[in-house]
């Protein structure tokens, strides 16, 4: 799962990180993701910006988002997963990412769901996953992406 994350977001170094605010935790964001690509984002900074996402730019989403989505694959019980959910279902700028990466992203939401003892049990992780397929694959069925994104089993 991290290797087709691997795969499909490059390592990229972002200069803008924020949106132009300059609050105390939009500049925090600046010094902790300036000059580094996503897979040396610390995971304890994860765990405790559970909720900054929208607070990027969206140059830094589309760098940074693979960096939540591997924390969220990693602990699918912890606080990040299912912001990450709400987050994917409700606010994405979905511009200029790619086939592959969006098909990467609904097996991520996917698999974060199956994987939870908590979400997936909840209705609400089944409602989260139908709008996270509403909004990514038409992206994830551009030319080029793999024409079948798998449908979640439930291992229940
Ligand atoms: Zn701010």
């Amino acid at each position: 799962m991290e290797a087709m994350l691997l795969e499909a977001f490059p390592q990229r170094v972002v200069e803008n990180i924020r949106e132009g605010c300059n609050c105390e935790t939009c500049r925090s964001l600046q010094t902790q993701l300036e000059g580094i690509s996503w897979r040396d984002v610390p995971k304890e900074f994860i765990r405790s910006n559970d909720w900054v996402l929208p607070l990027l730019s969206h140059e830094a989403y589309l760098a940074f988002l693979p960096a939540w989505l591997r924390q969220g694959i990693l602990e699918p019980d912890g606080p990040n997963a299912q912001m990450l959910l709400v987050n994917l279902r409700h606010e994405p700028d979905t511009s200029g990412f790619t086939s592959l990466q969006a098909a990467a992203i609904i097996d991520a939401a996917q698999f974060m769901v199956s994987s939870s003892k908590m979400m997936s049990e909840e209705p609400e992780s089944m409602e989260n996953i139908a709008d996270i397929k509403r909004v990514w694959s038409p992206i994830a069925a551009q030319l080029g992406a793999p024409a079948d994104v798998p449908a979640s089993r439930d291992r229940g």
